[in-house]
């Protein structure tokens, strides 16, 4: 039995790029001698990216389509298109070219010689504005010396995973899914090959700073509870200070009497801690709203509609009882 590879393409207002990415990548997929399939999942487009799949549909069934009732996210879309893959290597990649399908062979190979992980690692930020090269430096700083399971610089979502390691991520469920970071968490031997990441090939790109520092703060809390644990080891050094302090402020009332100083001193004390309390009850707060949105158990994703599939009597769930099960 050949093996069988699935390619898993979120996409997001992509009708750009549709087209150049598959004249693209299924020469790349023929010369592969593998059989293969290519997961599309429109994400809520507003475009006409879901006709443009269906069409792509018909010229070849094995390019598949899950259609999500509204925008849900690059990590979710990813995972609508993980559960319902049935390869024995996966390999999630953007749509806009700028993860180099060239690269495949290259990650098959690796995948042959028995690793269960190849992360696609950019050479270098040098097509990335020097804010964001900075910026990504410093969050990968930050998360590593946070995070339980450090989490490789530089690898995008573009890496190969094999089909134990696809089994194991299918099985987390969390709604809050930084799949950097859910990627590392699995482990399995794991290897990386470089490649130069080049401006997208057409569209815009649906970052902006402000929804990296909330993708930066999601990997954190997600990953990590040291900040947590910061508010106990902060309040343990204030209070020390405070109680030294307060010996002092005794010793010299007894001492000199008391000229009635210290209002400056009293206001920086308040100010000063009203701020570590708020900043920290916000840290709490971050946690419980995750807490929040586990506990409501709601699904991942919610599928409008699928092309492609096999009905559920193949062993593989369709795409409507997967939905059933995750309700
Ligand atoms: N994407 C998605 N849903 C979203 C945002 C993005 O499915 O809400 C897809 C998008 O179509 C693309 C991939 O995720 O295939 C990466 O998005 P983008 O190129 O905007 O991110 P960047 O490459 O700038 O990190
Ligand atoms: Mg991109």
């Amino acid at each position: 039995m050949t093996e069988k590879l699935s390619l898993l393409v979120p996409m997001y207002n992509e009708a750009e790029v549709i087209d150049p990415f598959f004249r693209r990548v299924l020469p790349i997929l023929e010369g592969l001698g593998l059989d293969w399939e290519i997961i599309c999942v429109n994400d809520g487009s507003q475009d006409d990216t879901l006709e443009q799949l269906w069409r792509w549909h018909e010229r070849d069934g094995r390019i598949k389509v899950i259609n999500l009732s509204r925008n849900f996210g690059k990590e979710r879309a990813v995972t609508a298109a993980l559960d319902l893959a049935c390869g024995d290597a996966v390999i999630p990649m953007d749509a806009d070219l700028q993860d180099p399908p060239e690269l495949i062979p290259q990650m098959i190979d690796l995948w042959r010689q028995g690793f269960d992980v190849v992360n696609a690692v950019r050479a270098s930020r040098r097509s990335d504005p020097p804010a964001k090269r900075i910026t990504a430096r410093l969050f990968y700083r930050l998360i590593n010396a946070l995070a339980e399971t450090p989490i490789p610089s530089d690898a995008g979502d573009f890496r190969l995973l094999s089909r134990r390691v696809c089994d194991v991520l299918r099985s987390m469920r969390e709604s809050h899914r930084f799949m950097k970071g859910m990627f590392a968490w699995v482990g399995f031997p794991t290897t990386s090959l470089t490649f130069e990441r080049t401006p997208r090939a057409g569209g815009q790109t649906k970052w902006n700073y402000w929804r990296l520092w909330n993708y930066a703060l999601e990997g954190i809390i997600s990953f990590s509870t040291v900040p947590l644990k910061l508010a106990s080891y902060l309040g343990l050094l204030a209070a020390l200070i405070g109680l030294s302090y307060a010996g002092f402020l005794v010793l010299r009332t007894l001492l000199f009497g008391d000229p009635v100083p210290g209002y400056p001193s009293m206001m920086t004390a308040i100010l000063f801690f009203g701020g570590v309390q708020l900043i920290f009850i916000g840290i709490f707060g971050e946690y419980i709203a995750r807490i929040h949105d586990e506990v409501k158990g709601r699904p991942i994703y919610v599928i409008d509609s699928t092309r492609g599939f096999a009905p559920a009597t193949s062993g593989q769930p369709s795409a409507a009882s997967q939905q059933q099960s995750e309700m």
